[in-house]
């Protein structure tokens, strides 16, 4: 199929982007969720701004402490970040199971967090590693965490005039190990169901399950448990109770301990 017709913008600075957003438009990163939405006519902008010239939202870097991922940073380019593979390493475990090579050169970091599909790696390990995503609009910024972002699938807080900018994932305490599995019926495929474990020393952890639920989902009860000393496959039961389909809970309770003892080591 064709989308239906828009008018086309692709504005060089988020200054100039900002001045085109509004209720009938749509932010063009990667194009490889929004194309296939246009295509079947599920999106039906008025306006696509194509943010593809926006070279300032192009940076991976960590001069202050937290790393920093501008928008429309490739997903590969995390998966070749030195720097991400080093001291975020739970993000270079999740990014190389993004699709395919040919999706992870073109989508980018804030086109999977905007996108918001409840399948997706990268909004779950954002999630378990504390990250706040930066939204601007022409009237100001804000900075919302995790579970203010994320609202329902392909649903998040962002108003149709703000631009997410920035991804902000703080540093990880020295001695923290990472653990993310999942499980996929075919290899590139979208995942049925995944965890991430982020584990500082202490146990002080960050436990997040992919295809749990809506939205990426805490295991607050986990996160208690593993940090007053309890057993990975503990943790992991009570990272799944909730799940209310059986093979799904079950699913989930197998990554979620895989993922915790990967922390953990
Ligand atoms: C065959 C195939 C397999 C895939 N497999 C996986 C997979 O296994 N795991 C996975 O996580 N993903 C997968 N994807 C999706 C891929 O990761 C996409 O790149 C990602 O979901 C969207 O990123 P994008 O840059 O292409 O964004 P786009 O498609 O351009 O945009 C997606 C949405 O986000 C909005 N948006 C984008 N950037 C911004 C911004 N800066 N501010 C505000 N809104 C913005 C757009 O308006 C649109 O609504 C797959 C895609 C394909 C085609």
């Amino acid at each position: 199929m064709k989308p239906a017709p828009f008018q086309y913008r692709a504005p060089g600075s988020v200054d100039e982007a900002l001045g085109l957003l509004g209720p009938d438009s749509t932010v063009l990163a990667g194009g490889q969720s929004l194309v296939p939405l246009l295509n079947l006519r599920l999106a039906r902008p008025e306006l696509v701004v194509d943010i593809n010239g926006v070279a300032e939202l192009d940076y991976v870097r960590a001069d202050d402490g937290p790393l920093r991922i501008g928008a429309m940073t490739r997903q590969v380019a995390l998966e070749r970040s030195e720097l991400v593979r080093r001291r975020w390493p739970l993000l270079y475990k999740a990014v190389r199971l993004v699709g395919h090579p040919q999706i992870r050169s073109r989508g980018t970091v804030g086109g999977s967090v905007a996108h918001a599909d409840p399948a997706a790696e990268l909004p779950v390990v954002l999630t378990a590693l504390g990250a706040r995503f930066h939204l601007r609009s022409r009237g100001g910024a804000r900075v919302l965490g995790a579970s203010e972002f994320f609202l329902g699938p392909l649903y998040t807080a962002r108003d149709p005039d703000e631009l997410l900018v920035e991804i902000e994932v703080p540093e990880q305490p020295e001695g923290s190990g990472s653990g993310f599995v999942e499980h996929a019926r075919t290899h590139g495929d979208f995942a049925t169901a995944g965890a991430a474990a982020a584990v500082a020393p202490g146990g002080h952890a960050g436990i997040v399950l992919l295809g749990a639920g809506l939205v990426p989902t805490r295991a607050e009860p986990a996160e208690r448990a593993l940090a007053e000393g309890a057993h990975p496959r503990e943790a992991a039961a009570l990272a799944a109770q909730d799940v209310e389909d059986e093979y799904r809970r079950a699913l989930c309770e197998e990554l979620a301990r895989r993922a915790i003892e990967e922390a953990m080591a």
